[in-house]
């Protein structure tokens, strides 16, 4: 009878809250031994239903768990946690460093959710007290720092190369390795590390979202990017580049500051026009110890990286509709990343109409954005109330994701092969999922599954 209580002692129990079959909405239950973690609390983005799944009780009393874990500061990865706040969690938030300040900036800047509330009485979910609350629960870990928890639980973080602060969660359970690789970044990324290799790990549980397919040709990326704005100072136009904040930003603000200091492009004013890229900036600057060699190289010879002649940051909105007196070339860059909202739409009102300007596309376009129905050939837009003829050039550059594609995921999983008992293959959308766990199995001989949505599964440890 003893021998089979501690057996049964030892299983852990893991719930895809959500997260399973999409590629937003992080949020997994581990339980086990006592303790209860959740692992991400993130929101479920632009997919159908995602509004209202969103705003459903959590499928776990939130008042029972011990520590959330962050794995990072995208919003689909803490978006919900003034929701988990509200319904009473009373546990403590674990992350690294960078992340805290990341998600911080980024959950003040979600109030814009406010105005999709449908009945679901959001203004009293994302209140500033809720988040408040959840940075006052707050702790922080760094890169490899060992977190050990009773019951005998260990955790770590590993540097997932994926935006600032970004972190794979390693636990240690019982001589057994269970790795939750929150999102995996297109290493070598030109500011931070390459994704650390995972040795010895049992059970993974990793995301998708490139499962099925692989990216272009990321050298080329920078070489088209001087093409553009070489191409925007002889035609003297404006460049518009609708901006991700949170790493696709700081990524280009690099590129664009070595190309200025080479003098491989010529000078002109470049406008950074959100206030939330220009916070998340400030965070990068001030965590640069985090960055790969190289780039720490670059700094430590003196050339601040977010800072070059001719580069604006224009937070206040006077300074924002001041552009337009600005004389050709320049360039913007501006939120949102799919021209949905922000202020790149005044800009795009302003100059899409003009054929010696452009519109630079550099990250993923859904379906039923502005700059989606732009990417996709429309003649005619309508902004702000206004119907705008595009004749501006239409420039889009792949090569911008943040995450691994395809073959890269295959290789990361190498690593570790020989030891894996099982692969959880998540945070994709289902075709993709179950692409990888297929290629999983046929390339690595690895035990790979796509868990559904709310699907528990009991695994020994
Ligand atoms: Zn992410």
């Amino acid at each position: 009878m003893y021998n089979l209580k501690m057996q049964s002692e030892r299983d852990l129990k893991l719930t895809f809250c959500s997260g399973a079959g999409t590629v937003t909405g992080a949020n997994f239950l581990l339980e086990g031994n006592g303790k209860k973690f959740v692992i991400d609390c993130g929101l479920i983005q632009g997919e159908k239903f995602a509004d209202d799944m969103n705003w459903e009780k959590f499928p776990y009393d939130v008042s029972s768990i011990d520590i959330l874990f962050i794995t990072h500061g995208h919003i689909d990865h803490i978006g919900r946690i003034p929701k988990i706040i509200a319904e009473g969690f009373k546990g403590k938030i674990i992350s690294t460093i960078p992340t805290k300040e990341i998600a911080e900036v980024m959950l003040a800047d979600a109030t814009h959710l406010l105005s999709r509330d449908e009945g679901h009485e959001l203004d009293k979910i994302y209140t500033a007290e809720n988040i408040k609350k959840a940075l006052d629960m707050w702790e922080t870990i760094d890169y490899g720092e060992k977190l050990n928890v009773d019951h005998g639980f260990q955790f770590t973080y590993r540097d997932a190369g994926h935006i600032l602060g970004s972190g794979m969660l390693e636990i240690l359970y019982n001589n057994r390795k269970i790795v939750f690789t929150g999102d995996l970044g297109n290493s070598p990324s030109p500011l931070l590390p390459d994704t650390e290799e995972l040795k010895n790990v049992d059970y993974l549980v990793m995301e998708s979202v490139y499962g099925d397919r692989n990216h272009e040709d990321r050298d080329q990326r920078k070489d088209l990017l001087k093409k553009v704005i070489e191409d925007n100072y002889k035609r003297k136009g404006t460049l518009m580049i609708p901006v991700f904040s949170l790493e696709r930003t700081q990524e280009l603000l690099y590129e664009i500051d070595l190309m200025v200091e080479s003098k491989a492009i010529p000078k002109m004013p470049i406008f950074l026009d959100s206030p939330l890229a220009i916070k998340l900036t400030h965070i990068y600057k001030k965590y640069e110890k985090y960055f790969n060699e190289k780039a720490l190289k670059i700094i430590k010879g003196g050339d601040d990286v977010f800072d070059f002649v001719g580069l604006n940051f224009s937070e206040e909105t006077e300074q924002s509709k001041s552009i337009i007196k600005v004389p050709d070339p320049k360039i913007i860059m501006a939120g949102s990343g799919m021209s949905n909202g922000g202020r790149i739409i005044h800009h795009e009102k302003n100059y899409l109409g003009d054929p010696n300007n452009t519109l630079l596309l550099i990250g993923y376009q859904s379906v039923g954005t502005l700059g989606r129905a732009i990417l996709d050939g429309a003649k005619v837009v309508r902004i702000l109330g206004e119907d705008i003829k595009i004749k501006a050039k239409i420039v889009k550059i792949s090569g911008y994701s943040g995450h691994k594609d395809s073959d890269n995921l295959l290789e990361f999983v190498g690593k570790t092969a020989d030891s894996l008992k099982k692969v959880f293959v998540v945070m994709g959308e289902p075709r993709s999922s179950m692409f990888l766990a297929q290629k999983l199995h046929d390339n690595l001989g690895v035990d790979a599954y796509t868990p559904t949505y709310g699907e528990t599964i009991t695994f020994k440890c």
